[in-house]
C-alpha cells in the first residue's frame, strides 16, 4: 500500500526521460511525440500532423513567443557585434549599418523556426494550453 505512491513519481519521471528532449526536438524542427517527423510543413507553417507518428499538431499555438525570445536574443547579440567591431576597427557608421542590418534579418530568420520548434516542444511536453473560466 504504502509503496505505491513512491512508485509512481518514479514510474512518471521514468516515462518523461524515456521522451526525447523538448530542447533538441524543437531546435531539431521535429516531432514532440517521436523526435523524427517533420514539424512544419513550410518555413514556420506547422504541418498538420506528424508523418512517422500521425500526432495531431493542432494543439500547437506559440504565438508571439518565437519572435520574442529571437528578438531578446539577437538584438543584444548584434549590438554586442557592433560594439565589439567599432572598439577594435575605425569603422564610419553607414558602414555599420551595411553589416548589421542584414546580420540581423539573417540571424532572426534563421532562429525563428528553431525557436518556435522549441515551444511547440515544451508545448506539448507540459501538456500547457490557454486557461478557461
Ligand atoms: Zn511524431
Amino acid at each position: 500500500m504504502g509503496a505505491r505512491p513512491r512508485l509512481r513519481p518514479f514510474l512518471h519521471q521514468e516515462a518523461l526521460m524515456a521522451q526525447p528532449s523538448p530542447i533538441l526536438t524543437g531546435l531539431l524542427c521535429r516531432c514532440p511525440r517521436c523526435g523524427q517527423g517533420r514539424l512544419f510543413a513550410g518555413y514556420l507553417k506547422l504541418a498538420q500532423n506528424c508523418d512517422r507518428c500521425g500526432l495531431d499538431l493542432a494543439f500547437a499555438d506559440s504565438g508571439d513567443g518565437p519572435a520574442v525570445f529571437v528578438i531578446f536574443m539577437v538584438a543584444p547579440l548584434v549590438i554586442l557585434m557592433a560594439l565589439v567591431l567599432g572598439a577594435v576597427a575605425s569603422i564610419p557608421p553607414w558602414l555599420h549599418l551595411v553589416i548589421w542590418i542584414p546580420v540581423t534579418v539573417i540571424l532572426s530568420l534563421a532562429l525563428l523556426p528553431p525557436f518556435k520548434g522549441v515551444l511547440v516542444n515544451l508545448q506539448f511536453r507540459n501538456d500547457a494550453h490557454e486557461g478557461h473560466q
